[in-house]
């Protein structure tokens, strides 16, 4: 990142939410990505933004063309322009006349935006031939889109091949990222805790085995946690239930006790006569679920359980909500969590890292997000990268 006087190609994750007139509804990725921007350009260099946006290739139009209207990047322009106080470029292709054009003649503390990678089919495939003509627009290479890391795309992968080691490198963003979940992985402070919550046991399988390798305790919650409990010959009714992972979960608590791990399930559970904020609710044993009925959030025995681990511990991971965290009345599970891990970190002087998309939005509902040590930005990349998974964005600056 020390580089000055390139034109710095920098493959960004501005796949930003935008609203039915094109205007976006949340710049979290874009404001994220100002740093590095910003100390490139201070460092002298012309800086060639590359970024996707949505799914153009899965959304064709009847006639069996992009929808260039719904998902071109200069929606972003006017946005970025005025983040960077500067007028940000725009080439309405990525590797056709106008960008080279237009890469050709930027200056040193300009800024091109590239349209959106994904309408050229090699991106998604990872095509040399197109992250060959991409590379040749600059001369060097920072990727910053640590949303995406997990993916061998065009612009986030296979491009770095084209450059010496000493011309590419992580943009700020992505190091933070990567800093936060190495140290979380390895941390040796104890009392561990993970608390790992969402709706299918399946998506978690590996993170979990990988955790209790190091965590002193795993706090399962949401639904996924029923699927273990009826493993262990609990009643659960109609609550969410992946029948064919039962075996699974029961190895899954075998092995948490040859690790000297303990898995904590929710002792009590609020249920729900139907998938509604408005059902009629009980608290019961989260063993004793009748038929017709749903756990929806652990129940306030669970939650006092769980808060005590939380604000006890000296490093927390957290991934997945503990209830349907949406629908106001099972969301205090959730906040419960949310406000332990503040707790703790403020108080026990824990180091607390919260991944994955959903228990981010959560805590970005409680408000805490800034009260917690690391919120990551990658939901799906983050989850592979604590799974132990070396993921291709990064593997390929590093090679
Ligand atoms: P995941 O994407 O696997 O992290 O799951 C997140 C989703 O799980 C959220 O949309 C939650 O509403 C949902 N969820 C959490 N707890 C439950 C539950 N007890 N029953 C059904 N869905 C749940």
């Amino acid at each position: 990142m020390n580089f000055s006087n390139k034109k710095v190609l920098l493959r960004v994750d501005f796949n930003v939410p935008l609203d039915a007139n094109n205007n976006i509804t949340d710049d979290t990725r874009i404001k994220s990505a100002l740093p590095t921007i910003q100390k490139l350009l201070a460092n002298n260099n012309a800086v060639i933004l590359m970024s996707h946006l949505g799914r153009p290739l899965k959304s064709l139009l009847d006639d069996g063309s992009i929808n260039k209207e719904k998902y071109t990047l200069k929606h972003l322009v006017e946005h970025l322009s005025s983040a960077l106080n500067l007028e940000v470029q725009f080439a309405a292709d990525t590797v056709g006349e106008e960008a080279r054009n237009k890469a050709e003649f930027l200056k040193p503390g300009e800024v091109l935006l590239l349209e959106n990678t994904r309408f050229n089919k090699g991106e998604k495939k990872g095509d040399e031939d197109f992250a060959k003509q991409l590379s040749l627009l600059g001369d060097a290479y920072v990727n910053d889109a640590f949303g995406t890391a997990h993916r061998a795309h065009a612009s986030t992968a296979t491009i770095a091949q084209y450059f010496e080691a000493s011309e590419k490198d992580f943009g700020l963003l992505m190091n933070r990222e990567i800093e936060n979940a190495t140290k979380v992985l390895n941390s040796s402070e104890l009392p561990y805790t993970a608390i790992i919550g969402g709706a299918k046991v399946s998506d978690k399988i590996l993170l979990i085995e990988k955790l209790m390798a190091k965590a002193n305790q795993l706090l399962i919650g949401g639904g996924m946690a029923y699927t273990f409990i009826k493993a262990e010959g609990g009643a659960i009714g109609n609550s969410l239930c992946e029948d064919e992972k039962l075996d699974v979960a029961r190895n899954i608590l075998d092995k948490a006790i040859e690790n000297n791990c303990a898995i904590q399930l929710p002792a009590d559970s609020i249920i729900a006569d139907r998938f509604d904020n408005n059902a009629n609710i009980k608290v019961v044993d989260s063993t004793k679920i009748p038929d017709g009925w749903m756990g929806l959030d652990i129940g306030p025995r669970a939650k006092s359980d769980f808060t005590l681990f939380v604000e006890n511990s000296k490093t927390i991971l957290w991934n997945g909500p503990m209830g349907v965290f949406e629908m106001e009345n099972f969301a205090n599970g959730t906040r419960a969590i949310a406000h332990a891990a503040a707790y703790a970190t403020q108080y026990n002087r824990a180091y607390s890292l919260i991944g994955g998309g959903d228990s981010v939005a959560a805590i970005n509902q409680t408000g805490l997000q800034d009260r917690v040590s690391f919120v990551s930005t990658g939901g799906g990349a983050m989850l592979e990268f604590l799974e132990g998974k070396q993921l291709p964005g990064i593997a390929a600056i590093k090679r």
